[in-house]
């Protein structure tokens, strides 16, 4: 009888996927993650000797590598399955050099789906480990490690024990503390609209005062805007000229992470972290009602919006059958690949065009139903005609002044019928059609005046950044990758560094100190070019064109120097108060602790008088009477109370302004 082989992935729910494809000659184990890593407690980078980093095995983890270590035994191979990235070949790697047998035949197996023939196909494509990969995944492990134990002393030092800093995370903290900057700087400019409500016929339509003699109008103040609409009031409106043109609008690609998250934010309100997990559990495979489950979509940390032939032959059928062959183009479209994007990376789809979302309905949660629905439709769109629509535009003259008014209908849907890409959200796209019945008319017709509408508005300054438009700046500058846009808004707000309100970042009093701790210490890394740079250095570090100790030494030696700087010259700071210590009389300062904000008496610790600092809300539970008070843990921000340990309420929002 043949051997049993073994095969690693690294969790439970993929083993169970994987189990029922492989069937009885192999044994499915599930590592649970990382086993090995570089040590909690110390740095475990050796700088002088090469950067060589010492991995020990995680704390609480020995269970596994047990079980691990005896599933091994007198198997025929053992195959690593874990995700196919740099973090699923690295715990792969990790296992092979640490805890399986010199003698043990040991191969990588990867597939971007998790389906009968995805899988079976990878396992006759056994191969050895991708070194240049791992050698990518470690350099950026050392090179996080390296900035991480190095500056949060710093912070401590300066603002507060138990803070932290991570490198990329800082710099994304950066973009959000900048935001804030100009929105406190913005200075907002009051400035008139004037419309006009015109009919012509039966069809009534607005349209917009441009120009004054063919001059730009400005309006500043209603006096002026009164002024304009008396003007107006007697003359004649003319249709001076007419255009009608036909405008395409072309489909988005499949989704890679990035867009997945962005749309997954403005569409349902998911943080990228959410989106995130849940894409994970359609990737490991759901019980579908048949007697096993199965992986729904395709990888969901990617940056290729490549979509596999078959795939493409699929939706192509499904498209001409429910949509008709009008909807579909000569060929299937091609969507153009990042020089960074892996090769055999494919665009996040569902594995079967068969699986429509309708017939998943009583089997996925609700969020998993609102996401595989997007992720399913818009990669039928993908691979559809685009929408044609028909767009009218009137220049008006009345007297001195100029309006114009313009409208658009749908004449083809293309693949607007399979995906809504609108939002009502903060970036909207200029190009899109604006809906305004206007009706065709012809040049010279006089068009009587219903009314004069003049509005008040005021300029506004850029948004705060959502999860959504963070991970689009994030990717534009070049930092960000597949697997890091969630954790580092994740870290941001476990960390208290932002909040997420009403879907926006707000930085907090903590986010602005440490942001400006690190930007006059460390110019370099908190700088968006040099963190792009040394991202695109990891990158060909994974190609095998860059020797990862270079780019450790390139980093390294900059970031010593400021840092040997900074250790001799970051002080306490001290903020002070306009109150005064009720045991000592002695005024009080502002401190942070580990839990939080508070005041102390400035003479500690010959006085250790202090205080919290509430929030003025009385805490809401019956007879208590305590107010709460902000405090920060491990899993982040929420509200406590003053009369903790003898009330436990805890809260994430003020209960007067729940989300
Ligand atoms: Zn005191
Ligand atoms: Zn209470």
């Amino acid at each position: 009888m043949k051997k049993k082989s073994l095969v690693v992935v690294e969790s439970p729910t993929k083993a169970k996927t994987i189990g029922k494809i492989l069937g009885d000659n192999f044994t499915i184990v599930s590592s649970m993650g990382h086993i090995i890593d570089l040590p909690l407690k110390k740095l475990g980078v050796d700088i002088e000797n090469g950067f060589e980093a010492e991995y020990v095995t995680i704390p609480g983890r020995q269970k596994v590598l047990a079980a691990l270590k005896k599933e091994a035994k007198g198997k025929e191979a053992i195959y690593i399955a874990t995700d196919p990235d740099r973090e699923g070949e690295a715990i792969g790697w990790q296992l092979k050099q640490r805890v399986f047998k010199k003698g043990d035949n040991v191969l990588r197996v990867t597939f971007y789906e998790i389906t009968p023939a995805a899988v079976k196909e990878a396992f006759t494509h056994a191969r050895d480990f991708d070194i240049n990969m791992i050698e990518a995944q470690v350099g950026r492990r050392i090179l996080d490690r390296v900035v991480g134990y190095f500056l949060s002393p710093l912070l401590w030092k300066k603002i507060a024990r138990g803070l932290s800093a991570g490198r990329v995370q800082s710099v994304a903290l950066r973009l959000i503390i900048e935001r804030e900057r100009e929105i406190q700087k913005f200075i907002s400019k009051e400035y008139w609209e004037v419309e006009a409500e015109l009919l012509k016929g039966e069809s009534k339509f607005s349209a917009k005062l441009d120009k004054k003699n063919n001059v730009k109008v400005e309006i500043n103040n209603n006096i002026e805007a009164e002024n304009i609409c008396n003007d107006l009031k007697d003359e004649e409106f003319k249709v001076s000229e007419v255009k009608v043109s036909q405008k395409k609008r072309y489909p988005s690609p499949p989704f890679i992470t990035s867009t997945m998250q962005q749309e997954a934010f403005n569409k349902l309100r998911f943080s990228a972290n959410k989106t995130m997990s849940v894409a994970q559990g359609l990737y490991e495979g759901i019980d579908i009602g048949q007697d096993n489950p199965v992986g729904l979509i395709t990888y969901m940390r990617t940056d290729s919006p490549r979509v596999a032939p078959e795939a493409i032959s699929e939706v192509r059928d499904y498209i001409a059958m429910n949509f008709g062959k009008e909807h579909l183009p000569e060929k299937p479209n091609y969507y153009k690949v990042k020089k960074s994007a892996q090769e055999a990376h494919e665009a996040i789809r569902p594995t079967f065009i068969s699986r429509h979302p309708e017939s998943l309905k009583d089997f996925l949660t609700p969020d998993q139903i609102k996401l595989y629905t997007l992720i399913y439709n818009r990669f039928v769109a993908s691979q559809m005609k685009p929408a044609i629509y028909k767009v009218t535009s009137l220049s008006i003259e009345a007297g001195e002044y100029q309006f114009s008014a313009s409208g658009s209908t749908l004449s083809f849907a293309g693949f607007t019928a399979a995906y809504n890409d609108n939002t009502e959200d903060d970036e909207q796209d200029k190009d899109k059609p604006v809906k305004n019945a206007v009706p065709l008319l012809s040049k010279g017709d006089i068009l009587e005046l219903l009314k004069l509408l003049p509005s008040q508005h005021f300029t506004k300054p850029l948004g705060r950044y959502s999860d959504s438009s963070l991970i689009k700046a994030l990717e534009e500058d070049g930092i960000g990758r597949p697997s890091t846009y969630a954790p580092i808004i994740y870290t941001l707000i476990m960390r208290d560094y932002v909040r997420r309100v009403k879907g926006y970042f707000n930085p907090t009093e903590l986010g602005f100190k440490v942001c400006d701790l690190l930007v006059e210490y460390f110019p370099k890394i908190l700088d968006i070019g040099f963190t792009a740079l040394m991202e695109e250095e990891l990158d060909e570090v994974e190609e095998g064109r860059l020797d990862k100790l270079k780019v450790l030494q390139a980093f390294y030696e900059p970031f010593k120097a400021s840092l040997d700087f900074a250790q001799a010259n970051v002080k306490k700071e001290i903020i002070t108060t306009d109150q005064f210590c009720d045991k000592c009389g002695k005024p009080l300062i502002v401190k942070w602790g580990r839990r939080g904000k508070f005041l102390s008496c400035s003479d500690f610790p010959t006085c250790k008088n202090s205080k919290s600092i509430t929030s003025g809300v009385k805490c809401p539970q019956e007879g208590c009477g305590g107010e709460l008070i902000e405090r920060r843990s491990k899993r982040g921000f929420f509200y406590g109370c003053s009369n903790f340990p003898k009330c436990r309420f805890v809260s994430r929002t003020l209960p007067q302004d729940k989300e």
